[in-house]
């Protein structure tokens, strides 16, 4: 383990937990929250009273405590355990195919996909469970995807500093399969390349054919 607090780390270990502090002052009881759910049992037209109800606001209230668990986690956290001993190890690793279940922040359904997460590591490594749990967090949360993807990306670029990193995610958004225009079958594909990821036309080519997407993005 080593400390790897530069000071572009800090500045954003700060910012994220002013952020998650002011989030929480503001934050309202179980009670108030699972009011807040029978009126929106009301608000759909139901009683919140009759039998098959009674429980929903709990349950309600449950499932977003596990929905939106990321905002009680630090990513830049999860990645300050790296390994340095890596035998020179200087090509590129990749994590395909990482499943993740977020919510869209503008209606509160899901959106569910996969991440590719691919870094040319400079020295240090980190272990796989760790940037796959770094999806997870960001995806707990209410989240755009375009967001979602910059942010796995920077927060992996500026904690372990590698010389590069690239994140695509592909995912279907409810909102669109089940409201509003209704088109399912349809994926939306993001992408945040970084350092030779950006730079080198060569490292991004090897990237997305490591992820099966020859050519598609970037
Ligand atoms: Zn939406």
């Amino acid at each position: 383990m080593n400390d790897i607090m530069g000071a572009g780390v800090s500045d954003l270990t700060e910012n994220l937990a002013r952020e998650r502090t002011e989030a929480v002052a503001r934050r309202p009881s179980r009670k108030e929250a699972e009011e807040a759910v029978r009126t929106l049992i009301r608000w759909a037209g139901d009683d919140p009273d009759r039998e098959g109800l009674l429980g929903t606001p709990d349950r309600v209230v449950r499932a977003y405590e596990e929905f939106f668990a990321g905002y009680t986690s630090d990513p830049v956290e999860l990645l300050q355990r790296t390994f340095e001993e890596t035998d020179g190890y200087d090509e590129m690793v990749v994590l395909r195919d990482i499943r993740f279940e977020s919510h869209c922040e503008h209606h509160v359904v899901p959106i569910i996909g996969v991440v590719h997460v691919g870094y040319l590591p400079k020295r240090r490594v980190v272990g796989i469970s760790k940037l796959a749990r770094v999806v997870e967090v960001y995806a707990r949360r209410l989240q755009i995807q375009e967001k979602m993807t910059a942010q796995i990306a920077n927060t992996i670029n500026e904690v372990m500093q590698p010389h590069g990193v690239g994140v695509v995610v592909e995912a279907a958004h409810q909102c669109m399969t089940t409201r509003g225009v209704h088109k399912p079958g349809v994926d939306m594909v993001t992408s945040r390349m970084l350092g030779e990821f950006r730079d080198n036309p060569t490292t991004r080519r090897e990237f997305l054919s490591m992820i099966g997407r020859p050519g598609h993005v970037g």
